[in-house]
């Protein structure tokens, strides 16, 4: 049993070091005791591949990690949290703690001091507010991470998972799918955390690919090509790809007509591969 989903308890613990949440950082703690343990089972941490948990809060999913991991790295930006963290995470050995801000910690560096060349995941309860730039952050990156196991909220959950050229796919969709095969794990409802968040989350799980699903020679261009296309949701395609790479329009008309897509298109019909095809005849008409 996991104390710390018992309400009591860590509201104890919290209040004795004279905690108080921070919306602005995003606090919604787990008190749901079925959610953690299924997390650290289906992130794949085990007693050889270990783990970077970012933003352990008072340190229920940090518990059930370290029984799974044979190490766990939590990244906590909260000074205040240090000190719970201690008495909470006090029972684990395999447990290090770095105070630090995710979006600007050197996550290779980190890899390398702590794992060496064992593989590592990635599993956290995200802070809302940063959801999309540390998920992108960690995929740019290029980390040499196998997969990445997050609970966002469950709207991020179904845009990040939504398969390009379908209703709900958007630029981080694509992005994602660059990068990782994602899946929905299973839903959380709001009542499962302390304070309980307006909406609903859900778990997802990234498993990084090993080559990106398309071929693209200019992937810096690839993805200004999907961010411009998703740049006015209302426009066209081409409208969009106009002024956002800021190019004629009669040069994306022969763009798109090159890479065998409609001009009256939408940029959420498009797949990877028309992401991909317009970015080759974009690179061969400069
Ligand atoms: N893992 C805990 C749980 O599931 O109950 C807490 C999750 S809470 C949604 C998010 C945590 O991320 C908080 O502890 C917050 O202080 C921390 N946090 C917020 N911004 C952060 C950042 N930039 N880097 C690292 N941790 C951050």
């Amino acid at each position: 049993m996991n104390k710390l989903t018992d309400i009591t308890y860590v509201k104890s613990v919290l209040s004795r070091h004279g905690f108080t949440f921070s919306k602005a950082l995003g606090q919604n703690f787990l008190i749901n005791p079925s959610v953690c343990p299924k997390m650290a089972e289906l992130c794949g941490c085990s007693d050889r591949v270990g783990v970077i948990e970012i933003g352990p809060g008072a340190g229920v999913l940090t518990n059930e990690l370290a029984k799974q991991a044979y190490k766990v790295v939590a990244i906590e930006l909260d000074k205040r949290l240090l000190p719970v963290l201690d008495e909470t995470l006090s029972g684990h050995k395999n447990v290090k703690v770095i105070n630090g801000d995710a979006m600007k910690l050197d996550l290779h560096k980190l890899i390398h001091d702590e794992f060496g060349d064992s593989e590592v995941v990635i599993c956290a309860n995200l802070p809302y507010y940063i959801t999309s730039p540390v998920i992108m952050r960690i995929l740019e990156e290029k980390l040499p991470i196998r997969s990445l196991t997050v609970m966002v909220q469950k709207e991020a959950a179904d845009r990040i998972c939504a398969q390009p050229g379908t209703r709900q796919s958007g630029a981080i969709s694509a992005a994602v799918h660059y990068y990782s095969e994602p899946e929905l794990l299973f839903k959380v409802s709001a009542g499962s955390f302390m304070p309980a968040p307006k909406v609903d989350s859900a778990v997802i799980k990234l498993d990084i690919l090993r080559e990106p699903p398309v071929k693209v020679k200019d992937e810096r261009l690839f993805f200004r090509v999907v961010k411009a296309a998703f740049s006015q949701r209302r426009k066209t395609l081409s409208n969009s790809l106009s002024s956002g790479m800021k190019l004629p329009k009669q040069q994306i008309t022969e763009i798109l007509e090159k890479a065998g897509i409609r001009q009256n298109a939408r940029a959420e019909e498009m797949t990877m591969q028309d992401f991909a095809a317009i970015t080759g005849c974009i690179s061969e008409s400069e």
